[in-house]
């Protein structure tokens, strides 16, 4: 693709929207942001976009801001079917996500991990198994470091790891991963896709450009990847925690094994894995398939394994005060990683609950409630909504206390909960009513709980 003298519009101006603008403004485009935010509630960077020669345009979209460009590069924050895109769609200029860009520009072996939940988790740990395989391995995507950031450290011999939301995936034209993971799919971000079908949908692309040599990489033990297979030309590699694959990596009494037509061989043991709960050991198992793909050896993997340590926010230890242990986990923002927080820990649970609904289904979390969850603290918008739809007490469901704030969730918790205890915060919805965004409240609900450790003066 040749920028040079081109017109381009980005529309967004988060991360991977300014890093696009930077890059196609070096590859002398001639380039415009726009948001709909005002400036006052966007980021620092403005300024530096302008004395790069960007021009930005904030508070709203001109009439003509859409028009007449040769390339117009989309925000996964901004969804792909607001009105002025569609109509410029419909006009048939070229409109792709940030990450169709860099895949133009990427050099080097993709590596694309997908799912409802697991894919920082997974993403990072691929990354370092490659790395302790004596590749040369970069990170990036939806985790944090936008793809197109990473263009020009990418060689021919990069192992690129990238996260990619469904949000990345319905932007996409020929982006076309070596290996392609999909991790999981449950019902998530149903407020933008609509339904369940149209967010599998969107996950499913991935496969799209996938050739008979590529290969992709899915969890057997999850009902809507078995029904993904039959999508992708590539060669499909299974992971299981449950039951014995044909190709791929399974747990079997405690030993994690990797088979394929080279046959079977041991990467580890399950006890060696350092994080907590069984929905790691997919993701781990998911990585062990990446790795053992790109030819990394089972003790490089295991290495890897034992020496990762849980992402930030995720099901992250805080402290034990009193007997009672605090767990982090803002990052649960949609039912199934609540159900999964919930897993990891047999009983005593004060679990904090709420914050900005995303057309979620709370009932699904009754029978975990009933059996572990002693006292439910619901906060932010979305606690009506959840008090109507969870088990009452009288029904064998637990206390519920509405807190409102997670301050207060946290102390009124702190009060009552007893040495042996754990006090969760695993809401189950996005932060946005109350937080700037999951790492905010994850890092408020660390504050509180570092507080409460300190004696007062
Ligand atoms: P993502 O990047 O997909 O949001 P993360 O690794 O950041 O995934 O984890 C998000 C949330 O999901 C956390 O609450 C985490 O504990 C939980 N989680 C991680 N892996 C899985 C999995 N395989 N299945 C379900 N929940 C998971």
């Amino acid at each position: 693709m040749d920028l040079a003298n081109k017109r381009v519009l980005v529309v967004g101006l988060g991360k991977s929207g300014v890093a696009s603008a930077l890059f196609l403004k070096t590859r002398g485009a001639s380039v415009t942001v726009s948001d709909a935010k005002p400036q006052d509630q966007l980021g620092e960077e403005i300024p530096f976009l302008l004395d790069h020669g960007v021009t930005v345009e904030t508070g709203g979209h001109g009439d003509r801001t859409f028009r007449g460009q040769d390339l117009i590069v989309v925000s996964p924050g901004v969804p792909f079917n607001a009105p002025p895109l569609t109509q410029v769609r419909a006009l048939g200029e070229p409109v792709i996500g940030e990450i169709e860009l860099a895949a133009q520009f990427l050099r080097g072996n993709i590596i694309a991990i997908t799912g409802s939940n697991g894919k920082t988790t997974t993403t990072t740990l691929a990354g370092e198994i490659l790395a302790a395989g004596g590749y040369s391995s970069l990170v990036g995507g939806n985790i944090g470091t936008p793809a197109i950031s990473l263009v020009d450290r990418s060689t021919p011999e990069t192992m690129l790891v990238l996260e990619v939301s469904s949000f990345q995936l319905e932007t996409i034209q020929t982006f076309r991963p070596r290996i392609a993971v999909v991790l999981n799919i449950t019902p998530d971000h149903l407020d933008r896709h609509g339904t369940f079908a149209a967010y599998r949908d969107a996950k499913a692309r991935i496969f799209e450009n996938q050739q008979t040599g590529d290969f992709a990489v899915l969890n057997a033990d999850d009902p809507t990847c078995v029904e993904l297979a039959g999508r992708t030309r590539s060669q499909v590699f299974w992971f299981s925690r449950r039951k014995e694959v044909k190709q791929g990596a399974f747990a079997r009494d405690g030993h994690i094994l990797f088979r394929d037509t080279e046959g079977q061989r041991e990467i580890m043991l399950v006890s060696e894995i350092p994080l907590k709960g069984g929905h790691n050991v997919e993701n781990v198992l998911a990585a062990i398939c990446v790795g053992t793909l790109m030819r990394c050896k089972p003790e490089q993997i295991r290495q890897a394994v034992r020496n990762f340590k849980a992402v930030e926010h995720r099901l992250e230890f805080v402290a034990t005060i009193d007997g009672v242990e605090y767990y982090n986990d803002s990052k649960a923002t949609n039912v199934d990683a609540t159900i999964k927080a919930l897993e990891s820990f047999p009983a005593n649970i004060h679990l904090i609950l709420g914050g900005k609904d995303k057309d979620s289904d709370y009932s699904q979390l009754n029978d975990l409630l009933r059996a572990r969850v002693k006292r439910l603290y619901t906060i932010g918008a979305a606690a009506p909504k959840i008090e109507s739809q969870i088990i009452s007490q009288k029904h064998g469901g637990p206390e519920i206390v509405n807190a409102g704030s997670l301050e207060k969730a946290i102390k009124c918790a702190a009060e009552i909960a007893e040495p042996g205890d754990v006090v969760l915060l695993a809401p189950a919805c996005a932060s946005f009513d109350q937080f700037r965004n999951y790492e905010h409240r994850g890092k408020v609900f660390k504050e509180v709980v570092n507080q409460l450790a300190r004696p007062a003066n």
